[in-house]
């Protein structure tokens, strides 16, 4: 395990999520340390994205703590939100780009929701950057309708990186890819960190990803944390659930 820093950029403390009856998070603690890329595994319909949806604020918990830098979200003012939502990138599991939008025009609406002025010149400016971060300059002007899987994802990225995010959190990046496209989109998960310090929180199904990208896992069933630990401590560990992952 590749431990980066001590400071943690994001503390849970026993999270609690239901809707109505079904229990999806049922008392979920961790931590994200600074620079790590934390991989979160569970199968289907384990809450991974009710997770990440509520440490981006699109869901609300309805017990425990978030804590992102300093700002605890639970009764979170709008003001301070908004400041989280600057810190923190969310790569929505299948990208989910605006089909009507040109890839500039998603691009220019993800910059407007961190509602800081930026000139002409300087959205374009950062548009422009998002997109060779992500090897893809050329496609500023296309559609979404446009792109092969692999560059929606890219776009999804650029999208997410435009505002500089200190924390991003990526939901099935290589899911439905190709493996050569897969692997590509995990070096870029690593490319994007060594260039933007970043640190991440990776859920993906995907043993090439996990490998790939992985400092520490955490594993989640029953709404609570079943495992945590270095990629080496899951590939060694015997228990079947556990394997059934890494097969
Ligand atoms: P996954 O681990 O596959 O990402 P999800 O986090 O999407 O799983 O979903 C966990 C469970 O919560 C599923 O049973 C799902 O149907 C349910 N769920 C997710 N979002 C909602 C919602 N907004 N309303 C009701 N149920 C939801
Ligand atoms: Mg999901």
């Amino acid at each position: 395990m590749k431990k980066q820093s001590n400071k943690v950029v994001i503390d849970i403390k026993n999270l609690k999520k239901s809707f109505g009856d079904l229990k999806v998070l049922d008392g979920i603690t961790l931590q994200l340390y600074e620079k790590e890329n934390l991989v979160v595994l569970g199968k289907s319909g384990s809450g991974k994205s009710v997770l990440i949806k509520c440490i981006v604020g699109l869901l609300k918990h309805d017990k425990g703590s978030i804590t992102v830098g300093k700002h605890d979200l639970t009764d979170i003012e709008e003001e301070d939100l908004i400041k989280v939502r600057k810190k923190t990138g969310f790569l929505f599991q299948g990208a989910a780009l605006y089909d009507s939008m040109t890839v500039r025009e998603n691009l220019t609406f993800a910059l407007s929701r961190i509602k800081e002025k930026f000139s002409k010149e300087e959205i374009n400016d950062k548009i422009v950057e998002a997109l060779e971060n992500v090897g893809l300059p050329d496609a500023i002007d296309k559609m979404p309708s446009e792109l092969s899987g692999g560059m929606k994802k890219r776009i999804g990225l650029a999208r997410t990186l435009v505002v500089h995010p200190e924390i991003i959190l990526y939901d099935e990046p290589t899911t439905g890819l190709d493996p050569i496209t897969s692997n590509e989109i995990s070096s870029l998960i690593n490319e994007t960190r060594s260039k933007f310090n970043n640190s991440s929180i990776i859920i993906t199904h995907d043993i090439n990803c996990v490998k790939r990208v992985a400092d520490r896992i955490v594993m989640i069933k029953d709404g609570k944390v079943y495992k945590e630990g270095s990629l080496e401590e899951f590939l060694n560990d015997e228990d079947a659930y556990i394997q059934s992952f890494f097969k």
